[in-house]
């Protein structure tokens, strides 16, 4: 099985893996000549700017950017090859912050998550702060790459883990196209190990919701519709079941925003999401309630600007100088990316939000 289809930008050393460049791209062009409005004009209309982060719901906590795919549009430009990764101090950071917030949901990503040496400590510790909802962003064929990783089925039961993963088709040739050769076998059996222990079960407390995302320049379809599909086509297919899909539509940043310019289809994808621009999703953007954590500890208003290096502005730039008071009501970091988040029924790391 060869599931490495490329290298990262990084180690390609591709101009794209500079955030600098990629928001030169997004600034210049159609958006500076005035064909499309920049989202900021965009907002204004609708008095919508600045955009405010609203009281925080959601840390979400990027522990590193190794990761055992390459996937071809993966926004954080993650794979075997990059090394950044959160060490166990910046995890005690967090986890003094994690204690005293008020957020109800703890999510953690990469890269694979799960890769990171401290990983397991790091739920442990973080499962006794009694967060209500506890998601872990697993990419499923991480429990089956290596024996050190079979049995995370049963150490996210032990914690409650909701597990979040993406799964881009019910369908190999569509899967493998966007993620590598052999995920989808190893996914699909990652997801009967997850049914195995109880996951994603009609009535179970084991929250088990997959990801979806377009396998190219186009947005994705009726997040509930697609559902029904993949739940009939999974459980039909290899009895496989699962709670809510969420639909994401790929934001034009990093490995996607260079699959678009490779494949030509940069300025039709942007027509098409400034297209698809709709006022009402931009009040539930995720940024409103979420701050993402990288894996050095810096602050940002979601995953996205992380991977644009686009810091908070605000006074508290790290998670060791945290303060509610100083980040709520902060001016959210927009740029043209921010498009991806209000197009049709919007898109968030939970799906639509309008
Ligand atoms: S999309 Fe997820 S699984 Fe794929 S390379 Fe990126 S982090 Fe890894
Ligand atoms: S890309 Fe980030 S900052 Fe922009 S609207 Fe989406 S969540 Fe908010």
């Amino acid at each position: 099985m060869n599931m490495t289809k490329t290298q990262s930008l990084h180690k390609r050393q591709s101009d794209l893996a500079q955030s600098n460049r990629q928001l030169e791209i997004l600034s210049n062009g159609i958006f500076k000549n005035g064909e499309l409005p920049t989202f900021k004009a965009k907002i204004a209309e609708t008095n919508q700017f600045p955009l405010k982060a609203k009281k925080l719901e959601i840390l979400q906590i990027n522990v590193g950017y190794m990761c055992n795919q390459v996937c071809e549009h993966c926004h954080v430009d993650a794979g075997p090859d990059r090394k950044e990764i959160m060490t166990r101090e910046t995890m005690q950071q967090c986890l003094n912050v994690i204690k005293k917030t008020g957020a109800h949901t703890l999510d953690l990503t990469g890269g694979a998550p799960e890769m990171n040496p401290d990983f397991r400590w790091f739920v442990e510790e973080a499962s006794k702060a009694g967060i209500t909802d506890f998601i872990v962003r697993s990419n499923l064929t991480i429990i089956r790459a290596n024996k050190k990783y079979h049995d995370l089925p049963e150490f996210f039961k032990k914690h409650n883990i909701h597990v979040v993963s993406s799964m881009p088709h019910w369908t190999r040739g569509k899967t493998d196209k966007q993620r590598g050769e052999g995920v989808f076998d190893q996914s699909i059996k990652a997801l009967q190990e997850l049914n195995a222990v109880g996951y994603g079960m009609p009535d179970s407390k084991l929250k088990l919701d997959l990801v979806y995302n377009p396998s190219g320049a186009f947005l994705p379809g009726d997040q509930t519709a697609m559902e029904k599909d993949f739940k009939k086509a999974l459980k039909e297919d290899f009895n496989i079941q699962f709670h809510n899909l969420f639909a994401i539509t790929n934001l034009p940043i990093s490995r996607f925003l260079d699959y678009l310019i490779a494949s030509e289809n940069y300025e039709d994808y942007m027509y098409a999401l400034v297209e698809a621009y709709n006022p009402a999703a931009v009040a539930n953007v995720m940024c409103t309630n979420t701050l993402s954590v990288s894996w050095d500890g810096y602050l940002f208003d979601c995953d996205f600007n992380q991977m644009l290096e686009l810091p908070v502005n605000s006074k508290a730039k790290h998670i060791s100088e945290y303060n509610e008071a100083l980040l709520e009501g902060r001016n959210i970091v927009i740029s043209q990316h921010c498009y991806g988040c209000t197009a049709g029924a919007g898109s968030s790391c939970q799906g639509v939000v309008a």
